[in-house]
């Protein structure tokens, strides 16, 4: 009986054991901590770019980048095919057909809903939609958004604010402060560009978030001094955060993310926005150098990411495109070449170069120790050209200093990166978005579900799941 008994007992023991691990494998724990990244424009030639910009020439092998370890599927990113305010009544002309802007594509990310281009968190009736921000946060987690562009830009604006369009870039800033869930702000860590937009005339939103309890950072090594806990609003520039050519590879997107991460850890899990908002910049200038600069930012964010979920694998991480931007390509007018480390010893962004030859602070005969590369005779006396062009213009159209001023730029920086691009061989098909998919990146808990082809609201819909949305 004894015997028996016993054996009874294992009997229970095992099917109990077997019971918990079949729950197990129905139903896996959700991951206390998400961490979403958007790299705006990074359609899948800019990881391929960067892989061979980073490829070791001394070995046989390209190797391979972090973003190679970690690729798990791709998105499809098309805006919502009816036009705003039009009935959805089955008999419709699309409209942006196939092609969206970011706000769409954010607004898909953020909410799972298509809607328009230029719709912040709102559908195509301007209904406002719930985003998974708003919902980790109703779950009791910590949030957060650490982005490169002015944190009222497109991407981060559709995780937090609703508006009709992303323009209203004061009124999306108001919404950041005005919009509560259970009494408290949507966002607890807000780290990006953009003071330009919370003081002003009106309303001084950087003393109002004070009153609220949040510490205002507005340089970078204070980001070394964040405790857990800590509220934020932290606004490194006016506008935009400089870009990572010209902040001689400070990385501000990885130095922002490791501060974000420390402030939200908290024993409830967060949700955190990354957004490499200027990757989609570099593109629509057709600057390859600029992108592959923003590029290096988030693989070294991405890296930093990886040895964190490693130490707390409860975390999530996902990282995709909105769409991608300029149709650039690894090589170009039919010759099979890329050299992109053409661009290793540039001393500044293409940008900032020319900006420096049209005010003379840089001469044309130094231009090539600036640049790395020495200019051949007749590419050097182009820019003497291009001076004498534009003096003719502003002469003829009555230009003012100012105006003639950014007309040189615009000339000098245009012939910059064609020589850039002649000498890399890379080509470019367009200066705004193209409908291409986008490569979907994924680790740590959960990641598996990302594996495969998926629309960008499914990626939503996902992480809703995630969050325990039934
Ligand atoms: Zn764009």
């Amino acid at each position: 009986m004894k015997y028996l008994l016993s054996g009874l007992a294992l009997c229970v023991a095992t099917a109990s054991t077997q019971a918990k691990q079949q729950t197990k494998t129905d139903t896996p724990p959700l991951p206390k901590n998400i961490i979403m990244i958007v790299a705006d424009g990074m359609g899948p030639v800019y990881p391929s770019a960067y892989r061979f910009w980073q490829d070791d020439a001394n070995t046989a092998k390209v190797e391979s980048t972090i973003f190679d370890k970690v690729l798990v599927g791709s998105s499809s990113t098309t805006p919502s095919s009816y036009a705003k305010n039009q009935a959805i009544d089955g008999q419709h002309t699309p409209a942006n057909s196939y092609v969206t802007d970011s706000a769409a594509s954010a607004t898909a990310l953020a909410t799972g809903v298509k809607t328009y281009n230029g719709a912040i968190g709102v559908d195509v009736h301007l209904k406002p939609q719930l985003t998974v921000l708003e919902y980790a946060k109703q779950r009791g987690k910590r949030t957060g958004i650490a982005v490169t562009s002015q944190i009222v830009h497109a991407t981060p604006a559709s995780y937090i604010a609703k508006n009709e369009s992303r323009r209203n870039y004061n009124a999306i800033a108001d919404d950041y402060l005005d919009s509560t869930i259970d009494g408290e702000l949507k966002a607890d860590v807000m780290l990006g560009g953009g003071v330009s937009y919370f003081q002003r005339e009106d309303r001084n939103l950087i003393a109002e978030f004070s009153e609220q309890g949040y510490q205002y950072l507005s340089d970078f090594t204070q980001l070394n001094k964040v405790q857990s806990g800590d509220k934020l609003l932290g606004l490194f520039a006016p506008v935009a955060i400089d870009n990572n050519v010209d902040l001689n590879y400070q990385n501000p997107l990885t130095q922002m993310t490791k501060a974000a991460v420390k402030a939200l850890d908290n024993s409830n899990g967060y949700f955190l926005l990354v957004e490499a908002s200027q990757v989609d910049w570099g593109g629509h200038a057709n600057d390859m150098a600029y992108a592959m600069g923003e590029m290096h930012d988030l693989a070294m964010t991405m890296e930093y990411l990886h040895a964190y979920v490693a130490e707390h694998p409860n975390t999530l991480v996902v990282l995709t495109a909105d769409h991608n931007t300029g149709g650039m390509s690894i090589g170009s007018s039919g010759k099979y070449n890329w050299q992109p480390k053409v661009i290793n010893k540039l001393s500044k962004s293409p940008l900032a170069l020319a900006k420096q030859l049209a005010s003379d602070e840089l001469s044309i005969d130094a231009l090539s120790s600036s640049l790395g590369f020495k200019l051949s005779d007749s590419e050097q006396s182009h820019f003497v050209t291009l001076r004498l062009e534009n003096q003719q213009e502003a002469l003829e159209k009555q230009l003012s200093k100012t105006k003639t001023n950014e007309k040189l730029v615009t000339r000098y920086y245009g012939f910059i990166k064609e020589i850039i691009d002649l000498k890399t061989g890379t080509g470019w098909t367009s200066t705004g978005h193209t409908g291409l998919d986008v490569p979907v990146y994924a680790f740590g808990n959960g990641a598996e579900n990302f594996i495969g082809h998926q629309d960008n609201t499914d990626i939503a819909d996902k992480i809703f799941t995630l969050l325990g949305k039934k």
